[in-house]
């Protein structure tokens, strides 16, 4: 059994509802996150037992924990809504986390987030359920963005169910264990700005510092240093979702962390074909949330929560900390691009080489990933242009300024240091889908495979040879539906 603290409800009671989860109909363990509960430590053998099962339902609560809805607001597609918070999810508790991996802010706690427990005061018109689907891909991105590494949410254990939910068409509802350090988003700071409950900015900006930037507490300006902190872990992660080809879908402020974490699956997608243009999210009719668009929306994202910090410190000193944004996003992004084509540090006229690999990978449409690993996984001298179709010539150019770039460098080293960093496996939407299709027939081996491939997703496995191949025909029109 776990040991729970519990130290949101020091936080002023703006900002959360206590609220006990409500069961679901027939629960059934679909999988648990082996890999994680050992990474935390935790005893595999109970994540089985019954009362396990009935907390991760929603049926009983376990010893310990003190259920909470947080309140938050947000910029939802650029428009302010007041109404935000944990609707269908809530807060049980927080354990020790030795040494974990699911956590790259070295905090030494972690919480465990009940998504789907059913209504809260936050839930509107909202039936306070998660369906099965959306479940599984909130709990497949996680594994997947963690693995290359990008910080993110995880998850422990889904919990699938009989209990009907009414979506587009009729689905079950289930849960899914969230676990992340933090769970304070851009909305909790804009609630409080917003509805001018300014002391309370102070006491929830203490406990970010105290718990997820304790640096901050000895600068001379604590909360200038957090802001500047927070800054900082946003460009870095917004670096990473371009390296990465990673397009979140649904980047409103109240699915923002503070912590800097890839956080809120929605209608996510990793880069297929390459398409810079690509918008995953099928209502976001103006292309909001581009892929291209993502660093400027994480810009967009920190003025919104700098408002909240004008009542804390000076607008200069704002602005001046939202200046180090866009070096200290290129300055990683560069980084990345580097590693991925092996180039080492960064010198200059290689964004030149990498911009050019881009638009090649655009024109002729190639596959993000699998043209990285291409790269990898063959000597220079091996490396033609014969395959690359009508932009053969375009190619083979490239690949001449590629090789003289790297004219000096080991070249096994080169092999080596790309395919760690380079993946085989990819989360594409057609292996979500062939998992949550077995998993909705109550067959939970695909959604274990796929997840056992994504968390290793540098090494060749035979047993994964299928999942590295592009999408099939069946699934090139395939529409992932933004509700969840
Ligand atoms: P999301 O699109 O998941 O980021 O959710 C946006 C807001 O709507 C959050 O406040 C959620 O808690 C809430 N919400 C989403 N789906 C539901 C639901 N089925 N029932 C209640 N609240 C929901
Ligand atoms: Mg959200
Ligand atoms: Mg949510």
């Amino acid at each position: 059994m776990m040991v729970f603290d519990n130290t949101y409800i020091t936080l002023p009671p703006s900002l959360w509802r206590r609220q006990v989860p409500s069961p679901l109909q027939r629960p059934k363990l679909l999988t648990l996150n082996h890999s994680l509960l050992s990474e935390l430590a935790l005893d595999a053998h109970w994540w089985h037992s019954a009362e396990a099962l009935a907390g991760l339902s929603g049926a009983t609560p376990w010893p310990g924990t003190e259920a909470i809805a947080m309140k938050y607001a947000g910029h939802q597609f650029g428009g302010w809504n007041p109404d935000l918070g944990d609707g269908r999810g809530v807060l049980l508790g927080e354990i020790h986390a030795p040494n974990s991996a699911c956590n790259h802010i070295g905090a030494t706690r972690i919480d465990l987030h009940l998504k789907g427990s059913g209504p809260t005061p936050f839930s509107r018109q909202g039936d306070g359920r998660a369906v099965l689907r959306s479940s599984i891909r909130e709990y497949l991105a996680g594994e997947a963005l963690h693995a290359l590494g990008v910080p993110s949410t995880r998850a422990l254990a889904i919990v699938s169910s009989a209990h009907p939910v009414r979506r587009e068409r009729m689905e079950t509802a289930a849960t899914l264990l969230r676990v992340s350090p933090c769970h304070i988003r851009f909305g909790h700071f804009e609630w409080l700005f917003h509805s001018q409950q300014h002391d309370d900015i102070r006491a929830l900006a203490d406990y970010c510092i105290a718990r997820y930037y304790p640096d901050a507490a000895n600068h001379a300006k604590p909360y200038l240093a957090l802001l500047a902190g927070i800054i900082s872990r946003t460009a870095r992660l917004m670096a990473d979702w371009q390296a990465q080809g990673f397009a979140h879908g649904v980047m409103n402020t109240d699915n923002f962390s503070i912590a800097g974490e890839t956080l809120d699956f929605g209608p996510y997608g990793f880069l297929e074909t390459y398409d810079p243009y690509l918008i995953c999210n099928h209502s976001d009719h103006n292309g909001r949330y581009a892929w291209y668009l993502q660093p400027s929306v994480g810009l967009w994202n920190l003025n919104a929560l700098a408002q909240a910090f004008t009542t804390l410190i000076s607008i200069p000193d704002i602005e001046l900390a939202l200046a180090q944004y866009e070096p200290q996003l290129i300055e990683h992004y560069d980084q990345c691009m580097n590693a991925k084509l092996g180039l080492g540090a960064v010198q200059i006229g290689d964004r030149d080489l990498v911009a050019a690999w881009l638009a090649l990978l655009q024109k002729s449409q190639q596959d993000y990933a699998q043209r990285f690993r291409w790269l990898s996984e063959q000597p220079l001298q091996a490396l033609s242009s014969a395959d690359w179709g009508a932009h053969s010539p375009q190619a083979s150019e490239w690949l001449a300024r590629y090789a003289q770039r790297l004219s000096s460098h080991n070249q096994a080293q080169r092999l080596h240091d790309m395919q760690a960093v380079n993946p085989c496996y990819v989360l594409r939407n057609y292996l979500a889908q062939q998992a949550i299709d077995a998993a909705e027939q109550g067959d939970a081996l695909p959604l274990e495979q796929l997840t056992e491939a994504l968390q290793s997703p540098f090494t060749r496995d035979q047993r994964f040879e299928t999942f590295d191949a592009p999408a099939p025909a069946w699934a090139a029109c395939l529409s992932i539906s933004c509700s969840s």
